[in-house]
Order: C-alpha cells, then structure tokens, then sequence
C-alpha cells in the first residue's frame, strides 16, 4: 500500500522549519485506515503484548486499533494534568526545557509486555521518556511502532535494543 502518497507535508507548521507530517489524509482513506493498523500490529503478532500504549495526541488514533489486532487492551500516555486518577510521570529534557508524561498508577501490571505505540518518531525524545515511564512501574517494552519515522534524525537510536518498527521511513 502506497501510505506515502496519503501523507501531506505542511511547510512550517507548528514553527518555521518544521515540516509537518499531516496523516488525516491518511485517515480518510477507509483502505489505507485499515491497512495501515494491521501493518502496525503485524510485526508484533507472536509477541505476546499484553497492553498497547498510545502516546497523546496521535497514538491515541492508531493504538486503539493496534491493540484490537494484538488482542489486547489500551492505555493512554498524556501530557500533565490530563489523566483524572493517580498517576505516575516521568520528565524529560527537550531542546529548550522539559516536557513531562503522566500514566495512570494502574495501567501497566508489573512485568506485563507492553507495546507503546505514535504516528511519528522525531528525535525519539517522547518515545525514549514513555519507554522509561513504562519501565519506570515494571511494565516490559517489548518494541514501538510508528506510522512514520524521520530516519535522518536517527531517533531510534535512543530507543536502544527494543524494536522499533515503522511503516515509511523518510532517510
Ligand atoms: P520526537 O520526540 O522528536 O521523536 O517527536 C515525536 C512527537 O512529536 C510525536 O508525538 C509526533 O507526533 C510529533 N512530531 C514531531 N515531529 C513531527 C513532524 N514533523 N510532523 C508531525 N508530527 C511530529
């Protein structure tokens, strides 16, 4: 499936110089939706996934669906202040400043395998922070999976020996 084609670039949005990967293109697409969750979830078939986490905003689009492949069931990672129970949160250093990730305290049951699921991986900063929050309360991180990846900014380095599965990759 041709998903590239379905993938809009946006010159300078949110900041000038940042080109913005839009997938509501491929949203729309009822075959390109459909194909893109299975391909997601496939590598991960025979991983034994116990819990599919989506990282706010746009893994919450395509975790759900993920999890429905793998059999299993979702959890939110979101920005502070927006989870309505305890939580645990992890803060992380992005170039200017921090950022921080919250979970709820009873997402993940310790040493259950969990797949954490974006729409893209950048930097790797957000993936490798909800990696360590995973890990931090004894969840396993048996891989990530992105729709896109942006390989010239070689964020899966940071992601060490997990595995890290996209379905386009821009080098
Ligand atoms: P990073 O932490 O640098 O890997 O950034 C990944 C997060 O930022 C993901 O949640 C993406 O949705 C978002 N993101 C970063 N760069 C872009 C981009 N060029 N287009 C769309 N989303 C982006």
């Amino acid at each position: 499936m041709d998903y590239q084609s379905l993938i809009r670039d946006i010159p300078d949005f949110p900041k000038p110089g940042i080109i913005f990967k839009d997938i509501t293109p491929l949203l729309a697409n009822a075959e390109a939706l459909d194909a893109v969750i299975k391909d997601m979830a496939a590598p991960f078939k025979d991983q034994k996934i116990d819990l599919v986490v989506g990282i706010e905003s746009r893994g919450f689009i395509f975790g759900p669906g993920v999890a429905r492949q793998l059999g299993c069931g979702f959890a939110p990672v979101r920005k502070p202040g927006k989870l309505p129970y305890h939580t645990h949160s992890l803060t992380y250093d992005l170039e200017y400043g921090t950022d921080t990730l919250e979970i709820h305290v009873d997402a993940v049951v310790k040493d259950h395998r969990v797949l954490i699921i974006d729409d893209l991986l950048a930097t790797g900063g957000t993936a490798e922070a909800a990696g360590k929050l995973i890990a931090k309360i004894d969840g396993i991180v048996v891989g990530f999976g992105f729709v896109i990846e942006l390989g010239f900014l070689n964020g899966r380095e940071k992601l060490g020996n997990t595995q890290v599965e996209s379905l386009i990759n821009y080098t």
